[in-house]
Parts: C-alpha cells; sequence; structure tokens
C-alpha cells in the first residue's frame, strides 16, 4: 500500500471500530491499482455526517450537503463521503438530491466508470461490482451501468470519460463511445467550468493525441465553445501532441489557440468564454503575439522583451508546434536582453523629476518609453549618465518641435 493510504488507515479502522464501514473509493484506488502515484485519498463510508462528526475531534463540514467531512488527522486532512445515491435528474447536470444510504453497493453504482467504481477495505480487499479490475488490466473506460442513462443523468461524464481515456492511455469501450457520440449535445446543459476542468486534465494527459480523435469522432468538440467545426486544427493539434506530453496548463492553451490560429484578441474572447482567468489570458496573449510573428517573420528584442514572463511558456509552445524554429536560440536571445522589465531601467521617473525637473505629464511616458525601447534594443547602455543624456536630448527635440 501506498503512503498515503497507510497513514490514512487508523482512520478506516476508528470508523469501523464505531461500528461503521468505511473504504477508500474513487482515483486513489484506481491509482494505486495501476501503480501510478495518488493525490488524495477518498473515504466513502456508511456513517452519516453527524455520526463521523461524534466519531473524530477535529473536522471541518467542506461539503456536508452532499455527506462530505473533511477529517484532520496528523496535519492532513481527509474527505470522508458518506454512502449516497443521486436521484431525479432532471436537468442532465447534477442531481436534484442526494439520499444517504448504509450500502456500499449503491454508492458504487452512482459512480461514472467501472474503474472509478472500486472501493478498498482496510484489511486490504478490494471491493469490485462491476467488473473494475478486468477493464483496468484491458485498459478500459466502460460506464457503470447503462452508459446511456448515465450520460443523462450527468453529460460531464463524457467529457470526463474523454479525459481519463487521455490521462491513462485506455480506450473507451464501445457502448460508451457510441453513447457520448449519441448524446453529445447534452453537454449544452453543462457549466462551462466543469466542462474546462475536465478538457484542461484532457490536454495535459499523456495519450492526448488519442482523446482528440475520439473527441472529434463522437463530435463533442461541437458542443465545446470555439471549437466547433475546428476539425482539422484539432487533427493537427493531436499530430504534434503524438509524442509529447504537457506538463503545464498555460502552455495546453497557448498552444490550442496556437494552432487554431487566433490573434491575441481573438485568443481573449475565446478563453473568456471557457472563463479562464485574466491572468492565464494575460500569459495567452503575449505568448501568442509573439508566436504569430513568428509564424511570419523573425522577431525583434523588443517583440521578445514584450514577451515578459511568458517567455517559459512560449518557448515551450513553440517547441511543442510545428514551427521549424528552435527556442533555445530565442531563450539565449531573452536572457541576453539588456533588461527584462522596465523596473530594471537604471533611470526611473524620479530621476526625470529630480535631475532634469521633468513634471510628470505626455512627455514624461514617451521619455520612459523611448529610453526603454532603446535599451532593449542595444541603442543605449543601461546606464544612469548615459539615460539622462539621451532624456536630455529628447526633452530638448520635443521642445524645439513645438
Ligand atoms: P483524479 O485523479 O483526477 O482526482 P478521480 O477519479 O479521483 O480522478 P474525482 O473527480 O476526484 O476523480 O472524483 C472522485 C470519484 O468520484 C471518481 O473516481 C468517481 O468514482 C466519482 N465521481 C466523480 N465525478 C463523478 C460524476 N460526474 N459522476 C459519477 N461519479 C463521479
Ligand atoms: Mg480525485
Amino acid at each position: 500500500l501506498p503512503q498515503e493510504f497507510i497513514a490514512a488507515l487508523p482512520i478506516l479502522e476508528k470508523i469501523e471500530g464505531a461500528g461503521y464501514e468505511a473504504y477508500f473509493v474513487g482515483g486513489s484506488v484506481r491509482d494505486t491499482l495501476l501503480g501510478k502515484p495518488i493525490h488524495d485519498v477518498d473515504i466513502a463510508t456508511s456513517a452519516f455526517p453527524k455520526e463521523v462528526k461524534a466519531i473524530f475531534e477535529h473536522t471541518v463540514d467542506t461539503g456536508i450537503k452532499h455527506g462530505t467531512v473533511m477529517i484532520l488527522d496528523q496535519g492532513q486532512g481527509y474527505e470522508t463521503t458518506t454512502f449516497r445515491t443521486e436521484s431525479t435528474y432532471t436537468d442532465f447536470r447534477r442531481p436534484d438530491e442526494v439520499t444517504f444510504v448504509r450500502s456500499l453497493a449503491e454508492d458504487l453504482q452512482r459512480r461514472d466508470f467501472t474503474i472509478n467504481a472500486l472501493a478498498l477495505k482496510s484489511d486490504g480487499e478490494v471491493i469490485d461490482l462491476f467488473d473494475g479490475l478486468k477493464d483496468l488490466t484491458d485498459h478500459r473506460i466502460r460506464a457503470v451501468g447503462k452508459a446511456e442513462e448515465r450520460f443523462f443523468e450527468d453529460a460531464l461524464r463524457m467529457m470526463r470519460a474523454l479525459r481519463f481515456s487521455s490521462q491513462l492511455g485506455f480506450e473507451i469501450e464501445a457502448t460508451t463511445l457510441q453513447a457520448i457520440q449519441d448524446n453529445a449535445a447534452l453537454l449544452n446543459n453543462i457549466a462551462v467550468e466543469r466542462i474546462n476542468t475536465e478538457f484542461t486534465k484532457l490536454l495535459l494527459g499523456k495519450n492526448v493525441w488519442y482523446a482528440i480523435l475520439e473527441l472529434l469522432r463522437t463530435g463533442v468538440h461541437n458542443y465545446l465553445p470555439g471549437l466547433e467545426n475546428s476539425d482539422i486544427d484539432l487533427v493537427g493539434l493531436a499530430d504534434l501532441l503524438k509524442q509529447e506530453q504537457i506538463d503545464d496548463v498555460t502552455v495546453a492553451w497557448m498552444l490550442l489557440t496556437f494552432e487554431l490560429g487566433l490573434t491575441a484578441d481573438d485568443a481573449q474572447i475565446f478563453l473568456k468564454s471557457w472563463k479562464h482567468s485574466n491572468e492565464l489570458i494575460k500569459v495567452v496573449r503575449s505568448g501568442l503575439r509573439l508566436l504569430n510573428q513568428l509564424r511570419i517573420k523573425d522577431v525583434t528584442d523588443w517583440q521578445l522583451y514584450q514577451v515578459g514572463t511568458a517567455i517559459q511558456a512560449t518557448l515551450k509552445v513553440l517547441d511543442l508546434s510545428e514551427l521549424p524554429i528552435e527556442s533555445t536560440s530565442l531563450q539565449v536571445r531573452y536572457e541576453q536582453l539588456p533588461i527584462k522589465e522596465k523596473q530594471a531601467l537604471a533611470l526611473n521617473g524620479g530621476d526625470l523629476t529630480k535631475t532634469l525637473a521633468l513634471k510628470p505629464g505626455p512627455l514624461f511616458g514617451k521619455v520612459l518609453a523611448t529610453l526603454e525601447y532603446k535599451v532593449v534594443m542595444g541603442e543605449l547602455a543601461n546606464d544612469k549618465p548615459v539615460l539622462l543624456k539621451a532624456a536630455t536630448t529628447i526633452i530638448q527635440k520635443d521642445q524645439q518641435g513645438k
């Protein structure tokens, strides 16, 4: 058993000691059986939330309405969820209500895929009610029960099937795949944030190539913001990622928007429709400006400079992209830039005011911008006396011009 499970064993045992059932469930069980590292340990129990809270001294109500209580133990938090069923889905998304039950079987039945419906008992026994172990061995993603019904209950599961196939390198079983193809339009009912989470994981998976082709084959892309009818670009993206895995969210979205041929402005609209953060959008915009320029011709040091902190992500995208440009040469050029940011300029606004008695105004900004440009382009040394002299010249010229 991995360290994380061993550390959490006393929790299962304590719940059992109080007369209830408790199991490890979900992704951590699946990943352990696959020999992969795990991140968080989820526990399912027959104890109701109140009962869980009575057993442990330190708990937090993280999702009590859905039966989830976080148990704090030795600086670790363990999400513990009461066995539950989800009933009366009327809108293809979340269950209208959850009902707590005492039976593990009912809880496992509401889970999405057989490989995610395994439970691990404290004594090491694996409870496998839907042949999930066989699907794990055969590398197969198969819905628990009737795929079509399960996607009607929660359409997000279609995206999840695709993302697990990307992450795990598993095939989606034929009936499940057919149900995705037949019901892709149900994704219209799902909040874009939830789709984004799954799609981002898909983009970062090791088998993204296969997952993108399945996405296209099932027509799911037609229900994703801004990806309708982008078949050719997505095939191109899949090809680029045949032997590659992306390890960064920003890189993934920058590469996607680049392959879609978007300008920085269009990418902003696209990413907003996916509800991405302004922070991510800013980085993608900076990167795209440089990459789109590189598509046409070489870039100047000034253009390179303007990429700023987005440089690392941009160089990664360049390497993944079809552009025949080595990122190392650009990286060297970037590192050799005289300054990397405005703040590094050897002369600042204070100097202009103090030494040259220049008052803040349009000329003030123009002087600093000109100096910044010239230093970056290597036309002026980043040296205070040199910059002061240059500033004086700019100011004089400006006054002559008036
Ligand atoms: P990850 O390693 O990405 O966390 P995971 O399998 O743990 O993968 P989660 O989203 O953390 O995925 O969900 C935990 C478990 O809850 C899943 O393994 C599955 O059993 C169940 N589950 C999650 N989302 C759904 C859903 N939409 N429908 C049915 N079951 C779900
Ligand atoms: Mg998880």
